[in-house]
């Protein structure tokens, strides 16, 4: 008892200790997010990735929820990701900024807060690169590629499986697949880096839903797909099939920032009064494709939407890759609305549970026509249930006929009306009536030519895409 005082007067202080902003470093990063922790307990919590940093830093992440650790249906969960290039930090910063943020505007009775961390399950990685962050920081922070990779010199960004090639070979081949699809892959053209891995594990692992990950070296909001269908190294348009949904998150964050979306403001890399010469994606609100500006192998953006339901856009922040420490405050000005306004965009679409009479369907799968114009149009990317067989569609204002099936069901199709400015997700529950036995899997409901072929045991069963990436990925540890 005796000792109580004291705790409570180390405690009393961490608590009041104020967000400053500065660089902080890879010791100090872990303090930040513990002042948080400790100052909002009963909504957030601090967890590692399950391996870290070539040089043995553990990759923190910071999760706000009113159910710390544990993932409810028709929750969504979106993550942010900071510092994949060590040398591009504003997004580090930012997202310990982000992090105290929340939680004093929990505690102030914030309610457009309140109501976003009751709805949603927000993880925050402020970096994913911490010993680029080291190096480019011992260095000045001033060179433009110092610090980039990680310490084994590979670009995290060009480190993931390489999904793309697999679903344009497919299109090619007019086989109407283009999900989840690691288990697609054979070969990788690296090893993978334990940083990819440890993201990429938690990536299968998280049923994100939508995602950013933060760059810097430009101000514009980018999205799928980075790699072109040709080969071209740039200015080629590479649209994914929810090309519409992704304009639109990528034109979320363009607009609610201060001046991404600004028709006026100077490219980053005008010399002269003209800038004609060079890209500036102000005139273009802020936002591009992906291949439109360079195209890409093995970038993590690309992954996210090709092996699992989580859409994720690219974020570069600004002109300025490692920003001086005294612009941190008002860079956080101009992008807080940004920040904000992109997590609500986990609550655009439909979302829903699929059942049957004894429970929940994992991975039963959501496809999606667009019925809005004269012409319905299939949105080539399904997403799938997860472990409540809930699943979240986002999709733009419109009219869509949503399909829900299940190799063993017969599937059900319902028509849905997606209205503007969503705060919450259109509810569309599915109920499913088992096939009788002669009518096989095989014959009705062969979607995928990969998916289902064996019985599996259709409630309760583990992810699928856990499975094969968790199989993948001891598969690499191996070679090492
Ligand atoms: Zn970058």
């Amino acid at each position: 008892m005796a000792l109580y005082p004291f705790l409570c007067l180390v405690f009393c202080l961490t608590v009041s200790a104020e967000f400053v902003w500065k660089h902080h470093n890879n010791e100090e990063l872990p303090l930040v997010l513990e002042e948080v922790h400790q100052k909002c307990p009963n909504i957030s919590r601090i967890y590692a990735l399950t391996e870290p940093s070539v040089c043995n830093v553990p990759l923190y992440v910071i999760e706000f929820s009113d159910t710390p650790g544990f993932h409810q249906p028709y929750k969504p969960e979106v993550k942010y990701v900071g510092n994949i290039h060590g040398n591009e930090v504003l997004g580090r910063e930012l997202l310990l900024g982000l992090a105290h943020y929340l939680c004093d505007q929990y505690l102030k009775n914030d309610r457009r807060i309140r109501a976003l961390i009751h709805s949603t399950r927000i993880h925050l990685l402020p970096s994913m690169n911490p010993d680029g962050w080291q190096l480019s920081t011992d260095t000045g922070g001033r060179d433009y590629l110092i610090g980039r990779y990680n310490n084994h010199s590979v670009d995290l960004n060009r480190n993931f499986p390489d999904l793309d090639a697999i679903t344009f070979e497919f299109e090619r081949q007019g086989i109407n697949h283009n999900n989840h699809l690691l288990k697609d892959v054979t070969r990788l053209a690296a090893p993978l880096e334990p940083e990819t891995r440890a993201v990429m594990r938690w990536i299968m692992s998280v049923p994100f839903v939508l995602s950013a990950a933060m760059h810097g070296g430009d101000l514009v909001a980018n999205y799928p797909y980075d790699e072109s269908k040709t080969g071209a190294p740039d200015s080629d348009y590479s649209a994914s099939p929810d090309d519409d949904t992704f304009r639109d998150l990528a034109t979320a964050y363009a607009s609610a920032h201060a001046d991404m979306a600004s028709a006026t403001r100077r490219g980053c890399r005008t010399t002269g009064a003209d800038d004609s010469g060079s890209y500036n994606f102000g005139k273009q609100g802020g936002v591009t494709n992906g291949a439109a500006w360079y195209s890409l192998k093995g970038g993590m953006q690309d992954f996210n939407y090709l092996a699992t339901n989580a859409f994720e856009i690219t974020l570069e922040l600004g002109c300025e890759k490692y920003p001086h420490a005294k612009d941190l405050s008002k860079e956080w000005e101009r992008n807080r609305e940004a920040l904000l306004a992109y997590l609500w965009k986990a609550h655009i679409g439909v979302k829903g549970i699929v059942s049957d009479d004894s429970g929940f369907i994992q991975n039963a799968i959501i496809s999606v026509v667009n019925i809005t114009g004269p012409v319905p149009r299939p949105i080539r990317h399904d997403v799938t249930t997860g472990a409540y067989g809930d699943y979240y569609r986002l999709l733009t204002p419109g009219h869509y006929e949503v399909t829900a099936s299940h190799p063993g069901y017969f599937p059900v199709s319902r028509v849905v009306t997606v209205p503007e400015n969503q705060t919450s997700a259109h509810v569309l529950n599915f109920r499913l009536e088992p096939t009788t036995s002669w009518f096989d899997d095989e014959i009705g409901f062969g979607v995928y030519p990969h998916a289902s072929r064996d019985a599996q045991p259709r409630i309760y069963k583990r992810s699928l895409y856990e499975r094969v990436a968790s199989t993948m990925l001891e598969d690499k540890d191996h070679k090492h």
